[in-house]
């Protein structure tokens, strides 16, 4: 099997599996209780979020823990008041455009590459905006934003607010799910206010996420209860699965240069490898993603057939590619609707080998070729 969807889902690092056993076994003490094994693992959790707050220059008490990434994003957007605005990216994942439907979102554009249309953003943010979503890496391209160019536009539109006396406030949200593998991040040197980061996606536990939070920012809670992460997120603490977070966290935060050259080698040599294809991820995206159009074919076939070969790719964001829906983010960028049909989402990870990138070329190459035939002979 080669496994090349590691945008989906990363298989869990031995060192975070075995790290977090023993709060399975013998530590599985509720951290509220009063007796010292307790307080122990309410000591070991509070480390924890301070390990995984220090890979983006935070402090634990700067996070909410949640249950992945899907929470972090709603919560996030409790920020926003009633009759608050909001702005989004048009290529943000479904649980921020879900979301903001409830506060009629409206989404900024982006540019053939993917990037931020700023003087869109610029245009669109009016006096009644509490909140503009930005992801800093997409989830379909691997495309990286510019977030500190548009903190600065937002800091301007705040200083602009405040010498009118306008008091709303205007928050920076970016969900950095599938960020924190590959890039160092610091969320007062991005300017953000709110940013999600997913434990799923970096070798750690699904079902795992947290939510940065500045104290510019005031939440409400989604759920109600035992009044845990500062009334935030009630519900007993995960711990083990905190636990997990703050070893794949310190894992990635630790071979993050590593990891990326290698990426960026695998990255060449595949594309060099493969043939007929377009490339639709070109500028400004993390090398262990690659994004790929075969016009003219039904990559939704293509993927059973590479199946079929022992090459696991996926057309798109794994929830959408299920359930047969057309990806909005190649749409956005522009792409006509075959080209859509032909696009594949090949992101690559420590599941992976050299060899094995040689091999996959060689097979998609192989499939396409057949299919193309296929084609002709209809
Ligand atoms: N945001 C982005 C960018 C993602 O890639 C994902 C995962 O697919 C999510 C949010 C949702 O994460 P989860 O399913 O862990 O809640």
């Amino acid at each position: 099997m080669i496994y090349l969807d590691h945008a989906a889902a990363t298989p869990m690092d031995i060192r975070v599996f075995e790290a977090m056993k023993p709060y399975f076994l013998s530590d599985f003490f509720n951290p509220s209780a009063a007796y010292l094994p307790a307080k122990k693992v309410a000591a070991d959790y509070e480390k924890a979020k301070d390990e995984i707050a220090h890979t983006i220059g935070a402090k634990g008490n700067d996070l909410v823990i949640t249950a992945g990434a899907t929470e972090a994003n709603n919560l996030a957007f409790t920020a926003v008041s009633e009759k608050g605005k909001v702005l989004y990216l048009v290529t943000e994942h479904d649980s921020v455009r879900k979301v903001t439907e409830k506060y009629n979102g409206i989404p900024i554009k982006v540019t053939p590459s993917g990037i931020v249309d700023l003087e869109d953003l610029k245009t669109k943010i009016n006096d009644k905006v509490e909140m503009i979503s930005i992801s800093l890496v997409n989830n379909e391209l691997g495309v990286i934003q510019p977030l500190s160019e548009v903190a600065e536009v937002i800091r301007n539109v705040r200083y602009n607010r405040l010498k009118r006396g306008i008091k709303t406030q205007l928050l920076l949200h970016s969900d950095a799910s599938q960020a924190l593998n590959l890039l160092d991040i610091n969320a007062k040197r991005l300017g953000v206010d709110l940013m999600t980061l997913n434990a799923a996606k970096i070798y750690g536990p699904k079902g795992v996420g947290a939510l940065y939070v500045s104290h510019t920012a005031k939440l409400q809670p989604l759920s109600v209860g035992g009044g845990q992460e500062n009334g935030l997120r009630s519900g007993t603490e995960n711990v083990p699965g905190v636990i997990g977070f703050a070893k794949a966290a310190s894992i990635a935060h630790e071979h993050l240069n590593g990891n990326r050259k290698k990426y960026a080698n695998w990255r060449k040599m595949l594309l060099s490898e493969l043939k007929d294809y377009t490339l639709i991820n070109k500028k400004h995206t993390l090398d262990n993603f690659v994004a790929l159009c075969y016009n003219g074919i039904d990559a939704e076939r293509l993927i059973y057939l590479l199946e079929d070969r022992g090459v696991y790719v996926s057309t798109g964001a794994a929830c959408a590619a299920s359930k047969g829906i057309r990806s909005h983010v190649l749409a956005a960028i522009g792409l006509s609707e075959s080209e859509i049909a032909g696009s594949l989402r090949i992101s690559f990870g420590e599941a992976n080998t050299e060899e094995q990138i040689h091999e996959a070329a060689q097979i998609i190459n192989e499939v396409v070729t057949l299919e193309r035939k296929r084609l002709e002979n209809e």
